[in-house]
């Protein structure tokens, strides 16, 4: 193939659909994200060359949806489709050329992520109607942590739950450690190998320990929901929470569900809101009736992210540093000032200005005399898909 051609980048949820035209220098071409998809208030956004447009697209499917993006990118010759895929299983250690056997395996980790993989095969199949002659390549979120040790990966439970049903540590947010941690050892100038530790900090947030370009360990697990305070999740808790509430307190497994995923992290803390700028607004605002939970919020939420990042330091036989990412970590330079305050014994050490100054986007915030160096770099999960897709291709 010739290397001036663009991928497609498509990204598929249960009722949205996000897709991106990336050139092989990285530029986007056009991008785009189409919501409320089988409902009549279904929209097909993007940016094109600057303007943006909305076109109603009421009632349609992913598969309209992409017909419709197809129409919009007619012109620009497209080398291959990258599909995100949430669940790879044990399966995929690297993004996949998509074939029967890819599908039939997407299919099967379907039970490990119920509401993703199926979405996600939605698009895949979609695509492959539309576009039948060109490549389609699966980028999984789990497989950059397939490189995880046994010690990292495993639960303390018995062994047949693990060889029999495959309950392990999987890991996600994989595309976005892999592209920032790339991005760093690039921009360092500390002396290879370099061990990192990458905080992405969003609506959902882990952390990973990365050493030489591999992930050594990860704060998600089974689920995305191990690990860090989230917008909605609480992140780790005691197991025995859920035994209490389930025969203490009467609670159905789809309403411990609800509970873990939907109404705790950074909203269950502060009662209010998932949105941490908001939470910022409210904690200074001595007339909100929410201005302490507000803090307590954002407290817990630092307190846990730094634990987590000390956690992962463990895994590292060197470490070079702290990546910030996220719309979170990318734009929180409060955030990013508390949690490092935490990490004090750990040399990292941050410059005020450089932490509180926006451009350049990539950027590094530690003092000249860190012992560690800290980056925040924004996320290029896109981007990482694209690179993925033509590295098969
Ligand atoms: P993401 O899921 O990566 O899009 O991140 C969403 C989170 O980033 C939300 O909690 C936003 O409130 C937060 N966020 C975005 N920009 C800022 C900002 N300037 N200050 C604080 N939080 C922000």
């Amino acid at each position: 193939m010739t290397s001036n051609i663009s991928i497609l980048v498509i990204n598929c949820g249960s009722s949205s659909l996000k897709f991106s035209l990336i050139t092989a220098s990285g530029d986007q071409l056009i991008q785009g994200i189409a919501e409320q998809l089988g409902t009549a208030d279904a929209a097909l956004s993007f940016e094109r060359e600057g303007i943006d447009r909305v076109i109603s697209i009421s009632g349609a499917d992913h598969k309209q949806v992409l017909d419709a993006v197809f129409g919009e990118i007619k012109d620009f010759a497209v080398a291959a489709i990258g599909h995100r895929v949430v669940h790879g299983g044990e399966d995929f250690k690297t993004a996949a050329l998509i074939d029967a056997d890819v599908l039939a395996a997407i299919e099967k980790n379907s039970s490990l992520a119920p509401l993703h993989n199926p979405a996600n095969l939605v698009g895949i199949k979609a695509a492959q109607t539309a576009y039948p002659s060109l490549p389609q390549v699966a980028v999984f979120d789990t497989a950059f942590h397939q490189t995880m040790p046994p010690v990292a990966y495993r639960y303390a439970l018995p062994e047949p739950l693990y060889t029999e049903q495959g309950i392990r540590r999987y890991g996600f947010h994989g595309t976005s450690h892999a592209y920032v941690s790339r991005r760093a050892s690039q921009l360092s100038e500390a002396p290879a190998p370099h061990g990192w530790v990458c905080a992405h900090l969003g609506n959902g947030a882990s952390t990973c320990a990365i050493f030489d370009g591999k992930s050594l360990d990860t704060s998600m697990g089974l689920t995305p929901l191990e690990g860090l305070v989230m917008g909605t999740r609480s992140g780790s808790i005691d197991p025995g929470l859920i035994i209490h509430l389930i025969s203490r307190l009467g609670y159905s497994a789809d309403e411990v569900d609800g509970l873990l995923n939907k109404k705790s992290g950074l909203l269950g803390l502060s009662g209010t809101t998932n949105d941490m700028r908001e939470l910022g607004e409210l904690a200074a605002d001595p007339q909100s009736q929410h201005q302490t939970s507000a803090q307590l919020a954002i407290d817990v939420f630092c307190y846990k992210a730094a634990q987590s990042i000390s956690a992962m330091i463990c895994a590292l036989p060197t470490f070079t540093g702290l990546l910030f990412t996220g719309g979170i970590g990318e734009n929180a330079h409060p955030i990013r000032a508390q949690i490092c305050g935490h990490l004090q014994h750990f040399g990292l050490s941050i410059d005020t200005e450089a932490n509180q100054t926006r451009k350049p986007a990539e950027r590094c915030i530690s003092c000249i005399d860190s012992t560690r160096q800290v980056w925040v770099i924004p996320t290029d999960e896109e981007g990482q898909i694209a690179f993925d897709t033509r590295q098969l291709i």
